[in-house]
């Protein structure tokens, strides 16, 4: 993930939760909390709770408001646009993904592999906490 979009998920982040003074168990909207004077403060996420940094509120929200890529569905979809011939064997006929797939389970997923990191590198695809999401939907939350 390129460090302007890092910076815009944490915009994001801080724009959706609310400074919390654990100790004291209230909100601090100030950024100091106003009983014990501490700004050593959580972050809260309204509906899903507190806690210390930013990178558990982004994972939180975008599990909540996204669609993570299955990738292994994405991957099959791109491929079977590139290869939508039907293979014939005998009096059988099977579309050429299928065949592919299941004769060559190594080669599919190195090739799999290889688009994911392509589809990365064209930024149309972003890994965030362990799941893909598509990044024109992710703009669209920032
Ligand atoms: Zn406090």
């Amino acid at each position: 993930m390129n460090s302007e979009l890092q910076q815009q998920l944490r915009n994001l982040a801080l724009k959706r939760t609310i400074p919390f003074c654990y100790s004291c168990y209230q909100r601090a909207p100030a950024g100091v909390c106003k009983s014990c004077h501490s700004d050593d403060l959580m972050r809260l996420l309204p509906g899903h709770g507190c806690d210390y940094g930013l990178d558990w509120a982004i994972a939180a929200i975008l599990r909540e408001e996204l669609t993570p890529v299955d990738i292994e569905e994405a991957f099959e979809d791109s491929m079977r646009s590139c290869y939508s011939e039907e293979v014939h064997v005998g009096w059988m006929s099977f579309d050429a993904v299928s065949v592919m797939k299941e004769m060559d389970p190594i080669s599919w997923a190195l090739a799999m592999s290889e688009w994911l990191e392509e589809e990365q590198s064209m930024n149309s695809l972003v890994m965030v906490e362990d799941r893909y999401y598509v990044i024109s939907e992710l703009k669209a939350l920032l």
